[in-house]
């Protein structure tokens, strides 16, 4: 039975802090929404809307890249601070994220908050090496990769608020790409990956940073089965090699859609199309450079 008896509609953050507060464990944040569906309500009386409180901006503000937390998959997607070549896999990411309705609706703090395994934003900040901002009775910032080491519900405590997600801009010759491999345009991923790169002069990588998204029922941080193209240049050769060891050695979660060596095939396959699409991307900044 649902126990919802309130909605409350703060118009300051810090109203939304003390609303979540006094309802301790039984007050719940709300954003896009998109996820009641599967909430059970039995131990929440109150919903605490947090899409009133000025957290939709998008700014390049002291040099980092801040986005709201309420900011919606649409505009993230849309926004023109994540066109460069290193950035572009969150706008990616978002823009791959359901249906048009459904972007308009989920919020980029609700996709990682309310992570699912099937969350497509969160691969692509994890590989751009994302920050977040908590607000609560413990203001912190957390590097994303530590919250989503385990379910974000379990990293953040009640009444706590993601208000911000940080990214460092780019250094010149980075280039970064989303790539998801889903049954239809709309469906949930099978598998997806984000990579981020970074070429030196001479045209070897200088970094590299690689996400799955999927293929488990958290997002795996994969940078070090592509460690074969640090300091190389890289050819497709070594692609192919890095995408043989993801296959070889991702052991895949159970999905029942399709078969475990079937995502570990097509976890490979997708890694390798992220980090040639991000390559060729960094490349072509040094191109126009
Ligand atoms: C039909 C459909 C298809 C979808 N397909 C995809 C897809 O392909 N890819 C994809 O990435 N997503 C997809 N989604 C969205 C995804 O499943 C979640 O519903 C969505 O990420 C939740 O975001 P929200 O803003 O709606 O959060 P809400 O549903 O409002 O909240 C989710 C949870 O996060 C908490 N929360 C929200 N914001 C914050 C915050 N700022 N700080 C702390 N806690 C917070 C809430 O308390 C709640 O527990 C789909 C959704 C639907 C309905």
């Amino acid at each position: 039975m649902v126990t919802v008896q309130r909605f409350i509609y703060p118009e300051t953050l810090r109203e939304a802090l003390e609303a979540l507060s006094a309802g301790r464990d039984k007050a719940r944040a709300i954003a896009g929404g998109t996820s009641l569906v599967f909430h059970k309500g039995k131990s929440t009386e109150a919903f605490v809307d947090i899409t009133r409180l000025g957290m939709n901006r998008i700014e390049q503000s002291d040099g980092q890249i801040e986005l709201g937390a309420c900011a919606r998959l649409h505009d993230v997607a849309e926004a023109k601070l994540l066109g460069s070549p290193g950035l572009v896999a969150l706008a990616e990411a978002a823009s791959s994220a359901g249906s048009r309705g459904v972007r308009n609706a989920v919020t980029l703090g609700g996709s990682i908050a309310g992570y699912k395994r099937w969350s497509d934003p969160p691969i692509a900040l994890m590989a751009l090496d994302a920050s977040i901002h908590v607000e609560g009775p413990n203001p912190r910032d957390v590097a994303l990769s530590d919250l989503l080491e385990k379910h974000p519900a379990s990293g953040l405590e009640p009444g706590e608020l993601i208000t911000t997600v940080l990214l460092d801009p780019p250094a010149a010759r980075t280039g970064s790409a989303f790539v998801k491999l889903s049954r239809t345009a709309v469906d949930y991923a099978l598998t997806s990956a984000a990579a981020q790169v970074v070429l030196d002069d001479a045209g070897r990588v200088a970094d590299v940073s690689l996400a799955l998204g999927a293929v488990r029922h958290l997002p795996t941080d994969a940078t070090d089965l592509a460690s074969e193209l640090l300091d190389a240049e890289p050819t497709e050769a070594l692609l192919d090699q890095v995408a043989e060891r993801i296959t070889d050695e991702i052991e895949p979660g159970q999905d029942m859609r399709v078969t475990t060596a079937y995502l570990a095939r097509v976890a490979g396959v997708t890694a390798r199309d992220a980090l040639a699409l991000a390559l060729r991307r960094a490349g072509q900044e040094d191109a126009n450079a």
